[in-house]
């Protein structure tokens, strides 16, 4: 396929942690961003600002992946941008650590909105904008899945490790369905990564805590999950689809 001048990667929840380390390397490498947040505005525009210092071009929009009107938005808003060639299903939520029989429907909707209706819905636009099927240029996706598809996530967010289990299956399932039309589909599992998610869990110290637990003992870093991402993005992983890349320190 013929380099795409314009390219444009939509990256969400790109204000902080994986996100905002996935839209710098993404801009780094010559990607156009355009970015969604949900609430902290300042923090996404710091990133659009960091982007242009550093010679890029990006802009954010405020989105919330779950709202389908909002989706539209954000896709129109990357088309203003350029082609869109790219797309990292970033945007994640976790809750309090809770078991089952405590979960609420308002909870347990939430979690499936968020992580996975809105990766399915992002999925949507980016395809109907990249398969060669609809007179686009091809394109990558690339989904957060999580180490929580494989361990499970019991007594802490069972409801979290299936959305993230629902993330895997979704990789594979549209990755098969747009192979002969140009779009490559992968996920990247982090394991414990230091970001603020869990201070939304309502464990700030969690991912020190679990060092031990980790065969490597330590936490990944934001970078070290973007650095995978930013490569299933680019022609470089060309025969890499349907993939599950897990990136733990060996957890
Ligand atoms: P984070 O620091 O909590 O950042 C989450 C980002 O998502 C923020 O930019 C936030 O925007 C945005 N966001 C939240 N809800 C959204 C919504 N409804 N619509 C659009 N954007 C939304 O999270 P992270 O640790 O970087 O995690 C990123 C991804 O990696 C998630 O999918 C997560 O499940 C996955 N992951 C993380 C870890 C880990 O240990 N950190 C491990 C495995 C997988 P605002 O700033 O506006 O709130």
């Amino acid at each position: 396929m013929p380099e795409i001048a314009d390219k444009v990667a939509v990256v969400t929840g790109g204000s902080r942690g994986i996100g905002r380390a996935v839209a710098m390397l993404a801009a780094r490498r010559g990607w156009r961003v355009c970015l969604s947040y949900v609430s902290d505005a300042a923090a996404a525009e710091a990133v659009v600002a960091a982007i242009a210092d550093a010679g890029g071009q990006a802009c954010a929009v405020r989105a919330d992946v779950g709202a389908e009107a909002d989706v539209e938005a954000l896709f129109a808003a990357a088309d203003r941008l350029g082609t869109v060639a790219g797309l990292v299903n970033n945007a994640g939520v976790v809750d309090v650590a809770a078991r089952v029989e405590a979960m609420g429907a308002e909870r347990l909707h939430r979690m499936m909105r968020v992580n996975v209706v809105g990766s399915l819905l992002c999925a949507r636009e980016a395809v109907r904008r990249m398969s060669t099927r609809n007179g686009g240029r091809g394109g990558a996706i690339v989904n957060l899945s999580s180490v929580a598809a494989r361990l499970g996530g019991a007594g802490q967010y069972v409801d979290y490790a299936a959305a993230k289990g629902a993330i895997d299956t979704f990789t594979l399932g549209l990755a098969r369905e747009v192979a002969e039309e140009g779009i490559r589909v992968n996920a990247v599992a982090p394991g414990i990564i230091d970001t603020e998610i869990h201070a939304s869990g309502g464990q700030p110290d969690r991912a020190w805590a679990l060092a031990s637990q980790i065969p490597m003992k330590r936490p990944g870093t934001a970078d070290e999950i973007a650095a995978p991402v930013v490569w299933l993005l680019s022609d470089e992983a060309a025969y890499t689809t349907g993939a599950v890349l897990q990136v733990t320190g060996g957890r």
